[in-house]
């Protein structure tokens, strides 16, 4: 079996250095997938309110566990806080729906899914973001997220989607710091300066869209079939998807690549039997043009 590097965080929890992404996977597809990871050693699950697969999510995870695969100790799992429950008051009640979806006591990582704030009443995907926005500042909503971890809802607690300058007021004011920054990061967004940024203020890196989200509706070319990944997946004997995880995780990240089939789950973890020289990170770096799959308008 694989053996997942761990990366340990400011307050001493651990989390594996890869994990199962779940975003657009859904239903009986999911609850497989899920099963299919933890056969094969996937440890760390990525989920969020907002995918709208908690449940099944907790069902395959719960039903593992019954089956003596693993213990609830065993894994590491992550949701995320949805835009419209920002306001402090909303925060534990929404981690406590989200625990009530999964069918678990605890979260080892609950993240503020995004900056910015929608209002309450709005749908959770909202026609016209401008229209649906509220001004509920992340400082109160980070208030709520610290009173998760004194109520052992969340282990750990973190941000996503927040640049330097977000992190740097969040920092001035938290009582209990984040531990991780979850942001894209693929051969397209190397996210060096943020990367960098995160490690000197001890917040660990973990990588949306380490692939570039192959198939999805961005349009945005992912680099998965440049020269220069195809010769190093010949030279590595590896797969294009393979070098880019490789490449993303030797950024200093943990990559969460999504996927429901069972060939590529598997595929997906086989990246740590081998290393790229930093002339090979070099050229990869070469080819980002900065283009992100999650663009917020
Ligand atoms: P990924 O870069 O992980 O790409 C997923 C797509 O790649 C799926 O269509 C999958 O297809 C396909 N795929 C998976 N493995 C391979 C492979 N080896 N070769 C070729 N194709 C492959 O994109 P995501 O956007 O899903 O990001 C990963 C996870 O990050 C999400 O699922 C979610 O958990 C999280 N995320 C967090 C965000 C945030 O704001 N915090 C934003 C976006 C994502 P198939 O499933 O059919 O195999």
């Amino acid at each position: 079996m694989t053996n997942i590097p761990v990366i340990t965080f400011s307050n001493g929890h651990k989390m594996p250095a890869l994990g199962l992404g779940t975003y657009k996977s859904e239903e009986e597809s999911v609850k497989k997938a899920i099963k299919e990871a933890i056969n094969l050693g996937y440890r760390h699950i990525d989920t969020a309110f907002y995918y709208g697969n908690e449940r099944e999510i907790g069902e395959a995870v719960r039903e593992k566990i019954e089956d003596g695969t693993v213990t609830r100790e065993d894994l590491f799992i992550t949701t995320k806080l949805w835009n419209n429950f920002h306001r402090e008051e909303r925060v534990v009640p929404t981690c406590k729906q989200s625990l009530a979806n999964l069918g678990l006591d605890y979260v080892d990582l609950y993240l503020i899914h995004w900056p910015m704030a929608y209002k309450e009443e709005e749908d959770l995907r909202p026609k016209d973001i401008s229209l649906a926005e509220s001004d509920v500042d992340y400082l109160e909503t980070w208030r709520g997220m610290e009173e998760c971890v004194r109520q052992g809802l969340a282990r750990s607690i973190g941000i996503s989607n927040f640049n330097s300058e977000q992190i740097t007021r969040l920092l001035k004011s938290a009582k209990i710091a984040p531990v991780n920054n979850q942001i894209e990061v693929n051969i397209n967004v190397n996210q060096e300066k943020l990367i960098d940024f995160c490690k000197k203020h001890n917040i660990t890196v973990t990588a949306y869209s380490p692939l570039g989200q192959p198939g999805g509706s961005s349009g945005i070319d992912n680099k998965l079939d440049s020269s220069v990944i195809m010769l190093l997946a010949k030279k590595y004997n590896k797969t294009p998807a393979q070098i880019a995880l490789r490449y993303v995780y030797q950024e200093g990240t943990a990559p969460i690549p999504k996927s429901v089939t069972a060939s590529r789950i598997k595929e997906n973890m086989e990246i740590f039997d081998f290393s790229l020289t930093s002339d090979e990170t070099n050229a990869i770096r070469k080819l980002g043009t900065g283009e992100r799959v999650a663009s917020f308008p």
